[in-house]
């Protein structure tokens, strides 16, 4: 079944979606990502990332035998036996839904996300954005290392910016694509700083009476939502 997904990404704060590149001369450490006009963007690596974390969480829950271990390889599909498929060489076997939507080593995603674009960007230049003082912390002790001050570049704050991309792609039955929607509808962090107030966010798939196409006919997220129940065993 063709699936077509518009995801349009509201930021409810400011978003810290960093390219990790430094523009020469401006001081700041984590620049944000732009396109070729200047304007603001979200990766597709940074949602498709995070919507296939919630993917995961969520088949976890359902059944801890549904979904492979990222990101140890040895312990991704299609090294990862599913319990169906002990039986069968490597090379029959079928991965994890989450590595059959979002790709594995070795095998292309059936999803294809493409990256967010503002959608009425600003039309001057240097006006969406504001630099944002910040302590590193060490993850593994949870203190500042050596209290390093370094600065972010976000988008401004609460300005009500929205970015809109797509995902396509085959997936194999209703239940796939109430997949993707669930763990769309449980992302409510893009980015960095969190824990900060950073990047939260909300999108147009949280409302049940949106619609997607499903082999080219709409269909709404309500509808879809409703075969999430397939999985369990
Ligand atoms: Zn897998």
């Amino acid at each position: 079944m063709r699936l077509e997904v518009k995801l349009e990404i509201w930021v409810r704060t400011a978003l810290s979606v960093g390219s990790g590149g430094t523009p020469p001369g401006m001081g700041i450490d984590k620049a944000a990502v732009r396109d070729k006009e200047g304007h603001l963007v979200i990766p597709a690596s940074s949602i498709k990332g995070k919507v296939r974390s919630e993917c995961e969480r969520l088949l976890r829950g359902i059944d801890p035998d549904l979904v492979c271990c990222p990101p140890r390889a040895e312990q991704m599909c299609p090294h990862f036996e599913l319990p169906s498929e002990r039986e069968k060489p490597i090379y029959q076997r079928e991965v994890c839904p989450c590595c059959r939507l979002f790709g594995t080593n070795g095998r292309k995603a059936a999803l294809l996300f493409s990256d967010a674009r503002q959608e009425r960007p600003a039309r001057l230049k240097g006006v969406d954005s504001q630099v944002r003082p910040g302590v590193s912390i060490s993850r593994r002790r949870r203190t500042a290392e050596d209290e390093r001050l370094y600065f972010v570049e976000t988008s401004i704050p609460r300005a009500g910016f929205c970015f809109v991309g797509k995902i396509m792609g085959e997936v194999g039955a209703r239940r796939e694509a109430a997949l993707l929607l669930a763990s769309i509808r449980s992302v409510v962090a893009l980015g960095g700083g969190r824990s900060r107030g950073l990047g939260w966010i909300g999108t147009n798939l949280n409302q049940d009476e949106e619609e997607v196409y499903l082999d080219g006919s709409r269909v709404t997220v309500r509808e879809l939502l409703g075969h999430i129940g397939e999985w369990r065993p």
